[in-house]
């Protein structure tokens, strides 16, 4: 894993998290507005860890929070990151489903 660069490590985190997704939920064939809405509940999860991060949420109301101020912000962009290999995983997922002919067969450029 050391020598990877750095989109190889990324890319092969998005790789391990749609295996995990498909041992979870098997193969996963829905409409693209179905596809979209789960996409869309992921991407909240990245926007409630980089509004929590950046509005410092929460902080100046629980003393225990503040002192740890600097570990939870940390751990909030430790979790922004999981939330989009999430979200890039799940596009992954949505693709393959189409390039399953699903819901219909289409032409695939691969350019
Ligand atoms: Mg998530």
């Amino acid at each position: 894993m050391k020598n990877m660069n750095i989109q190889e490590r990324i890319l092969n985190q998005i790789k391990i998290e749609r295996q995990k997704q498909d041992a979870k939920w098997g193969e996963q064939n829905h409409l693209p507005m179905e596809w979209i809405t789960i996409l869309m509940e992921e991407i909240g999860e990245v926007s409630k860890e980089a509004c929590d991060h950046h509005f410092r949420n929460g902080f100046g109301e629980d003393p225990i929070l503040d002192e740890n101020f600097s570990l939870v912000q940390e751990q909030r962009l430790i979790r922004y990151r999981q939330e989009l290999i999430q979200v890039a995983a799940v596009a992954v997922s949505m693709i393959e489903c189409l390039d399953r002919g699903f819901p219909v067969s289409i032409a695939i450029n691969d350019e």
